[in-house]
């Protein structure tokens, strides 16, 4: 899966987060619009453009909104300075998302994760008055899938690939492996660095 740039341009400046705690999910509580007209909805109401970090249609495709970096405009003043804003399209008051959306959620929370460690996930309406993302929104599901196969953190594939490297290991270690099997990888490459060295 990809991010699908979408070249769209902003009015005013926009400033960065300068913290980053949870990632915030909405329905856009529409049709199934690209990225392109809910910033035109946001500029029409004065906002800098869309409010969303990423919008994720009935396909499954993915499209940039403002760049992850930045403030978004999505959760009021609780929720924007310290949130990644992302909108599946639908109404998920009537019916869940499509299974593609779902799919594609992980794929991008797991994306975001590689940036952003130990990011709480949460829904519009924990953080202000609203129904978003609606009440058939699959909390549970989406938690099960995150946990089938956890990210790897990017220390981990640094010590797996050079463990492959050196020849200590053949086969990968999981990113939910066992922390001390980590640990004995991370001795062994230091032992070896250790000897060459002499
Ligand atoms: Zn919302």
């Amino acid at each position: 899966m990809e991010i699908k740039e979408t070249g769209l341009r902003f009015n005013g400046s926009l400033r960065p987060r300068t913290s980053t705690q949870r990632i915030i999910i909405h329905h856009s509580a529409s049709s199934d619009v690209p990225a392109s007209t809910i910033h035109g909805w946001h500029l029409a109401r004065g906002w800098s453009g869309i409010g969303y970090h990423y919008v994720i249609r009935k396909n499954g495709s993915i499209e940039r909104g403002r760049y992850e970096y930045l403030i978004g405009a999505h959760a009021g003043s609780r929720g924007n300075p310290d949130s990644i804003g992302i909108c599946l399209t639908g109404n998920f008051s009537n019916a869940p998302p499509e299974e593609a959306q779902i799919q594609a959620l992980v794929w991008l929370i797991k994306d975001i994760w590689k940036r952003y460690t130990h990011l709480e996930l949460i829904g519009h309406r924990d953080v202000m008055a609203t129904d978003c993302p609606g009440e058939k929104f699959p909390w549970t599901e989406l938690q099960k899938r995150l946990e089938e196969n956890p990210v790897a953190e990017q220390w981990k594939l640094d010590i797996m690939e050079e463990a492959k490297n050196t020849g200590i290991i053949s086969s990968e270690h999981k990113p939910d492996d066992r922390a001390d099997k980590w640990f004995v990888l991370a001795v062994a490459l230091n032992v070896i660095k250790v000897l060459k060295n002499k």
